[in-house]
């Protein structure tokens, strides 16, 4: 799979530069491997709400793939096992179940889920900026439609660093296309998080400038199974990178 997008952004002028375009999903299954399925047998209903994981942002992910898509990765366990897109040092990198193990098996959940998701993806990704390569990264993710009772007005959110040009440059792009296929549409940015705190995105922020682009696009999840809303946010998402680097 190789980027066919050539582009020439301001940062280097004249100089025709590849982008190569990755996706992640870090929240994609609510799969508890078998050797941990005891500590959840009862609470198998959380599995399946946004504590477990993120309805249909797999399914978008996937709708998403096409020739132009450089490499992907996507999360094997449930969140609740090991959060993939929280930071090691970060009180909510185990749940509530996972937390209280042993450090023996936290390790082997952090090596074989955590670093097993972050690792390959990251070692690409170097590879990419080692080739001079622009990595435009984009995290698929979904939220719950009722938070606290409270019943969530957006249904897409695009979550970018305010202070990088290019990422703020590419969410407006891609708002206006996302308007144009679906106008009654809600579309907020850096909702229902704001874009600049941890996450895996963020790791890559903290490692490169010039050559990383980093985006999350949140689906309202009353649209998990919506293939034509699916089909539209992808459209959207193509268009956009058609409009920025023509
Ligand atoms: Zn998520």
């Amino acid at each position: 799979m190789n980027s066919i997008v050539h582009i020439t952004p301001d940062i280097l002028k004249n100089i025709e530069v590849e982008v190569k375009l990755v996706l992640s999903c870090e929240h994609a299954v609510n799969t508890i491997p078998e050797k941990f399925k005891n500590m959840f047998h009862q609470v198998e209903n959380l599995l399946e709400t946004h504590r477990g994981y993120d309805s249909g942002a797999l399914d978008l992910m996937n709708c998403m793939k096409n020739t132009k898509v450089s490499y992907i990765q996507v999360a094997t366990a449930s969140r609740m096992v090991v959060d993939v897109n929280r930071s090691l040092y970060r009180r909510t990198l185990f749940s509530e179940f996972t937390k209280p193990l042993d450090k023996a098996v936290k390790d082997e959940i952090l090596e074989e889920y955590y670093y097993g998701f972050r690792r390959p993806f990251e070692d690409k990704i170097y590879q990419y900026w080692q080739q001079n390569c622009i990595v435009l990264h984009l995290s698929v993710h979904s939220f719950t439609p009722v938070l606290n009772g409270e019943i969530r007005q957006t249904d897409f959110g695009i979550l970018y660093h305010p202070g990088r040009k290019q990422e703020k440059q590419f969410a407006k792009i891609w708002k206006k296309e996302l308007l144009k296929l679906m106008p009654e549409f809600r579309v907020r940015f850096n909702y229902p998080y704001r874009g600049k705190p941890d996450g895996h995105v963020r790791y890559f922020r903290d490692r490169e400038n010039e050559k990383y682009i980093g985006l999350e696009f949140e689906m309202n999840q009353k649209f998990a199974k919506n293939k034509i809303v699916h089909k539209n946010i992808s459209s959207a998402f193509y268009s956009a990178l058609g409009n920025l680097y023509k």
